[in-house]
C-alpha cells in the first residue's frame, strides 16, 4: 500500500505544488494515514501533552466555566455543551465532574462532540462512557442542535490549516509544498501577488523573508460560532497558543515525539500547527455580531478561575509527595515560562447574554495580558 508522502506526491506531480493549507489537511486528516488517526498522539506517551492531560484542575476550570455560564444565561433547559476537537476526552470528562455539582446541569446538557477522526472518536467514546446517553458526535458544527449553546475548545483552533505568505524580491509569494529531484517533499515559493488585501499594515516596510500567516478556516469556524450565539444565544471558550497582536512571524510547528520535527519528511507522523491569531479571530467574532472577551492569557485566565484554591483542595490531606506533584502542574499551566503567557483564552457570548457575562472571566476586565509579543 502507498505511503500517505507518496500519495502526496503523486497529487503534486499531477496538480502541481499544493499549498500550506492543503498539505496540511492531507497530513492531518487523511482518513486513513492522517496524524490525527492515530490514538496515540496526545499524552505523556504520545506526541505531545496538551494542558487537560498536564492535570485535572485545567478541565475542572473549564467545567467551572460553562456552570457559571450556564447560570448566568439563566440556566437554560435543555442547551447545548459542545466541544470542537475533544482528543482523548479528558477535558470534557474533568469538565463535566466539576459541572455536575451545579444543581439542574447535568439534567439539562446535552453533549456534542465536534470531531472529524474515528480514531479519536473511539478514546472519547471511552472516557466518557458514563454519559453515553447524553452525547452526540457531529463531524461539523453546523450539524448542532439550534439550542442555547457553550461551546469549549482548546487546542483545536491550532489544527485547523493555515497558509503562509513569505515576502521574497520585495514581493508577497505564497509559500507551497512541492517535490524535489529526490522524489522528497519540499518548501518552494508561489508566482508574486500584484495585491494581497490580508496583509496587515506595516506590510510594505517588512524585509525579505518576511512571513504572514492567514488561517481562513479559523475566521470561518469563529465566525460560524459567533452566527450560533447569535441565534440561539450562549458563550464560547477558545483556548489556544497563539499572540494577542496580529503581525508578521513563522510559526509553523511540526512535532513528533515531544520534540520538533521536519514537517515534510513524514507526513501523518508529525502533528503541524501554528500559533492562533487571536486578534483576528476577535475581530472576526465582533464583525459576526458577538459580543467578546479581552484576549487573556491561559496563567491570568486559570488564576482568575480559581486555580489556586483547587490546587490547595486536590491537595488537602495527601502526603507531600503528592502535593508537590499538584504544585507543579499548576505552575506548568499558569507559569510564563511555561503554558501560562504563550496560551491565551478569548470568550465570546451573544450580544444579549453581554451583560450577564460580565463577572466571569476571562470578560471582567482586569489587567491586560502582559504577554503582547507576536510569538509569546
Ligand atoms: N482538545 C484536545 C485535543 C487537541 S488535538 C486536548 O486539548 O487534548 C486536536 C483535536 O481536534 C483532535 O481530536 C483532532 O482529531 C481534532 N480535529 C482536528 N481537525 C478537526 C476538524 N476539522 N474538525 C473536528 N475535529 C478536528
Amino acid at each position: 500500500m502507498r505511503s500517505l508522502k507518496q500519495r502526496i506526491c503523486s497529487i503534486i506531480e499531477e496538480t502541481g505544488p499544493i499549498s500550506l493549507a492543503q498539505y496540511m489537511q492531507l497530513a492531518l486528516a487523511d482518513p486513513q494515514h492522517g496524524y490525527y488517526q492515530r490514538q496515540e498522539a496526545i499524552g505523556a506517551g504520545g506526541d505531545f501533552i496538551t494542558a487537560p492531560e498536564v492535570s485535572q484542575m485545567f478541565g475542572e476550570l473549564v467545567g467551572v466555566w460553562a456552570a457559571s455560564a450556564w447560570l448566568a444565561l439563566g440556566s437554560p433547559s435543555p442547551f447545548l455543551l459542545v466541544e470542537a476537537g475533544p482528543g482523548r476526552g479528558v477535558m470534557m470528562a474533568d469538565a463535566l465532574r466539576a459541572a455536575a455539582s451545579v444543581p439542574g446541569f447535568m439534567e439539562a446538557v446535552r453533549i456534542s462532540l465536534v470531531e472529524t477522526s474515528p480514531a479519536m472518536i473511539a478514546v472519547q467514546r471511552q472516557q466518557l462512557a458514563a454519559h453515553k446517553k447524553s452525547t452526540k458526535w457531529l463531524a461539523r458544527l453546523d450539524q448542532a442542535e439550534d439550542l442555547p449553546m457553550i461551546l469549549i475548545a482548546n487546542e483545536f483552533l491550532d489544527a485547523l490549516p493555515f497558509r503562509q505568505y513569505v515576502k521574497a524580491g520585495g514581493a508577497w509569494r505564497e509559500r507551497m509544498v512541492a517535490t524535489d529531484a529526490n522524489g522528497d517533499l519540499c518548501a518552494v515559493l508561489g508566482p508574486a501577488f500584484a495585491s494581497m488585501p490580508i496583509l496587515p499594515p506595516g506590510h510594505q516596510s517588512e524585509p525579505d523573508g518576511s512571513v504572514f500567516e492567514h488561517a481562513p478556516t479559523r475566521e470561518a469556524f469563529v465566525a460560524q460560532i459567533s452566527e450560533r450565539l447569535g441565534a440561539n444565544g450562549g458563550a464560547a471558550l477558545l483556548i489556544d497558543y497563539g499572540h494577542d497582536q496580529q503581525g508578521f512571524g513563522d510559526t509553523f510547528q511540526a512535532v513528533q515525539n515531544h520534540a520538533f520535527a521536519d514537517p515534510f519528511s513524514d507526513p501523518g507522523k508529525a502533528d503541524l500547527t501554528s500559533h492562533v491569531d487571536f486578534a483576528v479571530l476577535r475581530q472576526t467574532a465582533v464583525e459576526a455580531g458577538c459580543h467578546t472577551s479581552r484576549i487573556a492569557t491561559q496563567g491570568d485566565f486559570l488564576v482568575a478561575m480559581g486555580l489556586a484554591e483547587r490546587a490547595g483542595r486536590l491537595g488537602a490531606g495527601k502526603d507531600q509527595l503528592a502535593q508537590s506533584k499538584i504544585r507543579k502542574e499548576a505552575e506548568r499551566l499558569v507559569l510564563p515560562e511555561e503554558m501560562g503567557a504563550l496560551f491565551k483564552v478569548l470568550a465570546l457570548c451573544a450580544n444579549q447574554n453581554a451583560s450577564a457575562m460580565t463577572r466571569l472571566p476571562p470578560f471582567v476586565a482586569g489587567a491586560k495580558p502582559n504577554d503582547a509579543s507576536r510569538n509569546g
